[in-house]
């Protein structure tokens, strides 16, 4: 792929102080156009800037549109680290499939990602647990209010130097098992990263912040008997020595986290259950002492301790709201690998020169 790479004449300052999430972006982004009979054409690295587009510009009024999330990590050693960019890449595709925007070539989104993020290196902040979050996406652009495919679309990367998402260490969180609303079905756009399935998931967001969660934890759409997934993140649950966590069914997004952790759960020599799982599972467990840990796992978190599960009337308290051994492991050893403080056997992280 050939980029046309324009520097920016006017550099912003970088911050300083505490770094929050995504509220500052970097000095450029990349950009690529697709039109249908001529396929993705103009890649270019260009200064960040706002972006004009037609208020019929489909993207507004059907959203069609899709993204992913990464980061750049800072190494020990100096060294800038992606962590499985190539997964991301292909799971753009799994995405693109489902919401009929084009394929977009693996190496290409890749390839994109490392250009951008080492004009912008300068960018990756150093102090202990930041990084650079990378926000791929790609939008319907046709000006037309039809209900149909776009046929051409805007890929564009921007990136945002982001803290630590524990400031003061791991700590364990809340979270509402939501009974009401659903977010996903078999079927529908649950396994795929688009906004739609977040402007589905607000509603109960609010509820659950309003009561003192801090996320809501998804059941299964039909039954609503059976977990899926947190709102940005996948679940685990130990459960009498074994590692369990719901298998991928259509309707949960397939974590690239989620992926890892069982990889290294399975290195280390735990037996990992990809099932259904169902609350009332969960709930016996409890009772019965079973329920060991439970953590959510994404990009931003790595992983998230869950000491506290509501269900209706039952609150479950587990491990006594304190991080368990296994979550702190996790953590130490994907982080570990991010920030290059140990070798990586597993072949995870991709060095960008
Ligand atoms: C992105 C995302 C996750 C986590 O995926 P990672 O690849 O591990 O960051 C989980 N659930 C949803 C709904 C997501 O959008």
């Amino acid at each position: 792929m050939d980029i046309k790479i324009t520097k920016t004449t006017t550099p912003k300052a970088k911050p300083t102080g505490k770094l929050g999430f995504g509220k500052v972006f970097t000095d450029h982004m990349f950009m690529m156009n697709y039109t249908e009979g001529k396929g993705w054409h103009d890649a270019r690295i260009e200064p960040y800037h706002p972006i004009s587009l037609d208020p019929s510009a489909m993207v507004f009024h059907y959203g069609q549109e899709m993204f992913e999330g990464l980061k750049a990590y800072c190494g020990v050693d100096g060294k800038v680290r992606l962590f499985r960019p190539e997964m991301n890449a292909k799971r753009t595709n799994d995405t693109n499939k489902r919401l009929c925007i084009p394929q977009l070539p693996e190496e290409d989104f890749v390839e994109a990602v490392k250009a951008v993020v080492s004009v912008d290196k300068d960018w990756i902040p150093k102090e202990d647990g930041t990084s650079l979050y990378i926000r791929p996406f790609i939008i319907a652009t046709d000006e037309f209010l039809g209900v149909a495919p776009s046929k051409t679309y805007l890929f564009i990367i921007i990136l945002s130097p982001s803290g630590a998402y524990y400031e003061s260490g791991l700590a364990p969180v809340g979270i509402w098992i939501e009974d009401d609303y659903v977010r996903a079905v078999k079927g529908g756009m649950g396994f795929a990263k688009t906004g739609g399935n977040y402007a589905a998931s607000l509603i109960a967001q609010v509820k659950a912040h309003d009561d003192g969660y801090s996320q809501v934890l998804w059941l299964d759409g039909v039954e609503r008997k059976y977990i899926e997934e947190v709102g940005a993140m996948n679940i685990f649950f130990k459960i009498g020595g074994k590692v369990v966590t719901p298998m991928l069914n259509g309707s949960i997004l397939p974590g690239i986290t989620r992926n890892s952790v069982i990889e290294v759960c399975k290195s280390w020599g735990y037996e990992v259950e990809e099932r259904k799982i169902s609350v009332d599972e969960l709930i016996a467990a409890q009772k019965e002492g079973k329920l060991e840990e439970c953590f959510g796992t994404g990009t931003a978190a790595v992983i998230s301790p869950v000491g506290k599960l509501r269900y209706k009337d039952d609150v479950m308290i587990i491990n006594n709201n304190e991080i368990g051994p296994l979550s702190q492991k996790l953590y130490d050893t994907i982080t570990g690998l991010q920030w290059g403080k140990i070798e990586d056997t597993f072949g995870f992280v991709m060095n960008i020169d």
